[in-house]
């Protein structure tokens, strides 16, 4: 019998070069991006902590119906950007393109219901969206997110959106504004859809072909519509605020008196929905505004949507969860955040510049360099060094290029009398150092 398929094999030519490549929209992260995300991620943990948020991880699989049934079909987030596809087992599943519904879906699953409520939790990671690429836009983003689920209070609104302020300000992101909306809830929002139906109704024929769709399917999201020939119709449409029942309007009011209370500046905005089928009352974005400056132009103000979130009182239900499960949250785009001029440079736990440049020369130092590096650490002092080189003069050259203020010499006659050479790059001083001093030492070196 012959195997058609196997000599083809056989034949492929070896991959070249050029064809070893990321997927697109993806990107590796190394050296200096990696400690950026490091630190951001770790300072927004640290403060959310101070907050009260507690850390909680979720697979960046889900079954495909947690954000069908809830970030909602019809969404372009659903039907156009989600990576989703049927394992070889039949399952149907996606990467997660948002990541508030997988959080409740932990929630109803690990039974926090009967937690002491509301559940304060942050987290971190990779989401998924199969959109254009573009500057600050991959497919696959980071993003760092709070939820506060099990209470419909407004303080939950306030808090999520005091902390990001907080993480923004300590990250040094500059002119940051609030844009904040009410889109009502189920007692409100019949009477607003009629009267947002009728505004557009008579306006049909001049409305884009998705918003023409949305009409029939959600017409709350014609709202959200980017196309240039629906933004005059949709300035002019009716605003959510004027049909809020009393009760969505008192829980507005209160969310905007927190944010005056505690100095953030906030800018109500009509047109703000988000396009997610699950929010209910507050809808908010980050904004920053930077000045741009081009030559022979009055200057312009350039603002950045940097992230955003609301409030998702019906989400737990969509999921299949009995009772209502009210909650709050949002997320920050950090991919686009350390794009920002002028940010503070936040280094993760993980990393301190080395100040010692360790050397060895000769094989019996290799062999109780190992023990040298020890008593380092657990003085926590991190050490560069370059394994493979032996000579003492490409060792050293390689410190000095790296900046390194000082090194420690260890070769075959430091072996034997237990102590090694400590050298201060600028100077060229050095001194000899017994192994059992060498912490205390270089702990008091500048
Ligand atoms: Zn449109
Ligand atoms: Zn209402």
């Amino acid at each position: 019998m012959s195997t058609p398929s196997k000599e083809k094999e056989v034949k492929k030519a070896p991959a070249k070069q050029e064809e070893v490549a990321s997927v697109k929209g993806m990107r590796d992260l190394i050296g200096k991006e990696y400690y950026d995300f490091q630190g951001f991620m770790e300072k927004a943990a640290e403060i959310s902590h101070y907050y009260g948020f507690k850390p909680i991880e979720t697979p960046v699989l889900e079954n495909t119906e947690i954000f069908t049934g809830s970030v909602g079909e019809g969404t372009d987030i659903v039907d156009k950007e989600m990576y989703a596809f049927k394992t070889r087992g039949g399952d149907q599943v996606a990467l997660r393109p948002e990541g508030t519904a997988p959080i409740m879906r932990a929630y109803l699953e690990n039974g926090m219901v009967s937690w002491p409520q509301p559940v304060m939790l942050y987290y971190s990671g990779t989401f998924y969206r199969h959109e254009r690429p573009q500057r600050g836009r991959h497919r696959e983003f980071r993003q760092f997110g709070l939820e506060v689920i099990g209470s419909e209070k407004s303080i939950g609104d306030a808090m999520v959106i005091k902390t990001f302020i907080t993480v923004l300000a300590e990250a040094g992101v500059k002119d940051v504004v609030v844009d904040i909306n009410s889109i009502g809830d189920k007692e409100c929002r019949g009477a607003y859809r009629r009267a947002l139906l009728a505004y557009y109704k008579k306006r049909l024929p001049q409305v884009c072909a998705d918003c023409k769709n949305r009409f029939k399917t959600n017409p709350l999201r014609m709202l959200d519509c980017k196309a240039e020939q629906c933004q005059p119709i949709k300035k002019a449409a009716p605003d959510t605020i004027s049909y809020l029942c009393p009760a969505c309007k008192q829980h507005f009011k209160e969310v905007l008196e927190y944010l005056e209370t505690l100095g953030i500046e906030y800018r109500i905005n009509n047109a703000l929905v988000r396009g997610l089928d699950y929010y209910s009352r507050t809808v908010f974005e980050f904004i920053t505004r930077e000045e741009v400056i081009e030559e022979g132009k009055e200057p312009t103000t350039l603002e950045t949507v940097i992230g955003g979130g609301g409030r998702y009182d019906y989400l737990a239900k969509a999921l299949g969860s009995k009772k209502d499960v009210p909650g709050v949250g949002g997320a920050l785009g950090v991919d686009r955040i350390l794009l920002l001029k002028d940010l503070v440079e936040l280094a993760p736990r993980i990393i301190k510049k080395p100040k010692i440049f360790f050397i060895q020369l000769g094989f019996e130092a290799k062999l109780h360099s190992m023990a040298i590096i020890e008593i380092l650490r657990k003085a926590r002092i991190p050490i560069a060094q370059s394994l493979s080189k032996d000579g003492l003069g490409v060792q050293l050259a390689t410190a000095e290029r790296s900046k390194i203020p000082y090194t420690i010499i260890l070769g075959q006659k430091e072996v034997i009398e237990k102590s090694v050479i400590v050298r201060n790059m600028d100077t060229r001083s050095q001194e000899t150092v017994p192994v059992e001093k060498l912490a205390e030492y270089v702990k008091k070196l500048k």
